[in-house]
C-alpha cells in the first residue's frame, strides 16, 4: 500500500482530495508536470505552485521554436516559486532512466503530461519524431507510474482527435477514428495507451482534449502570436481557407483551471473536452486583435489544408458536471492580454495600454 506525505494510506488521501474538491479541506500535493517551459506547462506549473502544490517539472527545451521563449518562462516560473517547492529538470520523456529515477526518488501523486511535439502541421515533416516522442515518450511515462503505483496520471490530448466530424459541438462520445494529421494520430493513441494501462492495471487516466488554446507565452506557430507578429513586423499572414474556419478559442487561464481540477479527482479512466464551448470565425477573431491593436496584419488568403477541421466546438457539459469546470474569459479579453505579454515580453514596451472598458470580467478591466 502507498502512504502519503502525512502517512495517511493512499486511498485515504484520494478521499481527502475528493472532500477538498468539494469545499473540505486543502491538501497539497507532490505534481510531475512535463512540457513545463512551454506554453501551457508553465502557466500550469505556476497555478500549482500559487496553491501550494510542490512542483517537479521537466523540460528538453526542445527547438521546434525559439528557446529563448521557453527559458524566459522559466524564468517568470523561478520568479513564481520564489525557492519554493519547485525543481527543474532539463530532460527528455523518452529517457527511461531518468523517468525511472524521478518517479523513483520522489513521492509523485499526479503526473500532468503536456511535453510533446505540438505542431499539427509540422507533424507531416516529421511523422517519426512525433511518434516517438508522443507515444514513446507516453508509453515511457505510464510504465514508470505502473512500477510506482502512482495514484493518477493527467494527459493532454488535441480537439484533432475528432478530425473532420461534421457534427457540433464535439461530445466525448463522438467516434475519434479518423484524425488527419499524424500529430492527432498520436494524441489519440497517448489515450488508447492511458485506457489500456487503466484496464490492465487500475492507472487512473484521465485525457484532456484541449481546444486551440490561447494568451501569454503562446507557441510562436499559433494563431493568436502569428497575428500579434504580422500585425508590427508586416510580415505576411497567410489565412487558410480565407479565413473561413470555426475554432473553440479557449484562454489558458480557463484550460489550466480544466488541468488542475482534472489533477484533483482520479476518475478511473476518463475523457473530457477543454473548450470555451463557442465556435469563432477565425477572420472575426483576426478582426478583434486588430479591433483592439488598432492596426491591421498583413493578411494572404491561402486554400484550406487538408488537415485542418473545418470547425472546432466542444460540449463542456461533462467537464462542467464532473469537473466543475466552468471557462470565462471572453476572446475579447483573452486577446487583450495576449496583446500586453506581446507588448512587453516580445516588443520590450513596459508603459500599460490604456484599453476602453468592455463588459467582461471585472477583475480583467483595467483602472480607469
Ligand atoms: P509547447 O510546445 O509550448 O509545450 C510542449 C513542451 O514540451 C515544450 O516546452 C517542449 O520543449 C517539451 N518537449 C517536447 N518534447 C519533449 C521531450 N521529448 N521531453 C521533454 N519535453 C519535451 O506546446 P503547448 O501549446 O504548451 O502544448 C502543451 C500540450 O498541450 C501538448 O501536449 C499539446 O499537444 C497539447 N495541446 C495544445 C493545444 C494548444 O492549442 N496549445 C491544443 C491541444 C493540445
Amino acid at each position: 500500500m502507498r502512504f502519503d506525505r502525512a502517512g495517511r494510506p493512499f486511498e485515504r488521501a484520494e478521499g481527502l482530495l475528493h472532500a477538498a474538491v468539494h469545499g473540505g479541506i486543502e491538501l497539497s500535493k507532490n505534481v510531475l508536470v512535463t512540457g513545463a517551459a512551454g506554453f501551457i506547462g508553465s502557466h500550469t506549473v505556476e497555478a500549482l505552485l500559487a496553491r501550494g502544490d510542490e512542483v517537479i517539472a521537466i523540460d528538453n527545451l526542445d527547438p521546434y521554436y525559439d528557446v529563448a521563449q521557453k527559458r524566459a518562462n522559466l524564468a517568470e516560473i523561478e520568479v513564481a516559486a520564489d525557492g519554493r517547492r519547485y525543481s527543474f529538470i532539463e530532460g527528455d520523456i523518452r529517457d527511461e532512466k531518468l523517468i525511472r529515477r524521478i518517479f523513483s526518488e520522489r513521492k509523485l501523486d499526479v503526473v500532468i503530461h503536456l511535453a510533446a511535439m505540438a505542431g499539427v502541421r509540422a507533424s507531416i515533416e516529421q511523422p517519426q519524431l512525433y511518434f516517438d516522442v508522443n507515444m514513446g515518450g507516453t508509453l515511457n511515462l505510464l510504465e514508470a507510474a505502473r512500477t510506482c503505483g502512482l495514484g493518477h496520471f493527467v494527459f493532454a490530448s488535441t480537439s484533432s482527435v475528432y478530425g473532420n466530424s461534421v457534427r457540433l459541438p464535439f461530445h466525448e462520445d463522438m467516434p475519434a477514428d479518423r484524425q488527419l494529421s499524424p500529430y492527432a494520430v498520436t494524441k489519440r493513441a497517448g489515450e488508447l495507451l492511458g485506457h489500456t494501462y487503466h484496464h490492465l492495471y487500475g492507472q487512473n487516466f484521465t485525457s484532456l482534449r484541449l481546444f486551440t488554446v490561447y494568451g501569454p507565452r503562446n507557441r510562436p506557430d499559433m494563431m493568436a502570436f502569428k497575428l500579434l507578429h504580422s500585425i508590427f513586423s508586416g510580415q505576411e499572414l497567410p489565412l487558410y481557407g480565407g479565413g473561413n474556419m470555426y475554432r473553440d478559442w479557449t484562454y489558458v487561464a480557463d484550460t489550466v483551471s480544466g488541468i488542475l481540477a482534472a489533477a484533483d479527482r482520479p476518475l478511473g479512466y476518463e475523457t473530457f473536452n477543454l473548450g470555451r464551448g463557442e465556435s469563432v470565425l477565425l477572420l472575426e477573431f483576426v478582426r478583434t486583435m486588430e479591433e483592439l491593436v488598432g492596426r491591421k496584419a498583413r493578411l494572404v488568403a491561402m486554400p484550406k489544408l487538408d488537415l485542418d477541421a473545418a470547425a472546432t466546438q466542444a460540449d463542456v457539459g461533462k467537464a462542467r458536471q464532473l469537473l466543475g469546470y466552468a471557462p470565462k474569459v471572453s476572446i475579447m479579453d483573452g486577446l487583450f492580454h495576449c496583446w500586453r505579454w506581446y507588448r512587453r515580453a516580445v516588443l520590450g514596451v513596459e508603459e500599460p495600454i490604456i484599453r476602453l472598458s468592455r463588459d467582461g470580467d471585472p477583475s480583467l478591466r483595467l483602472p480607469q
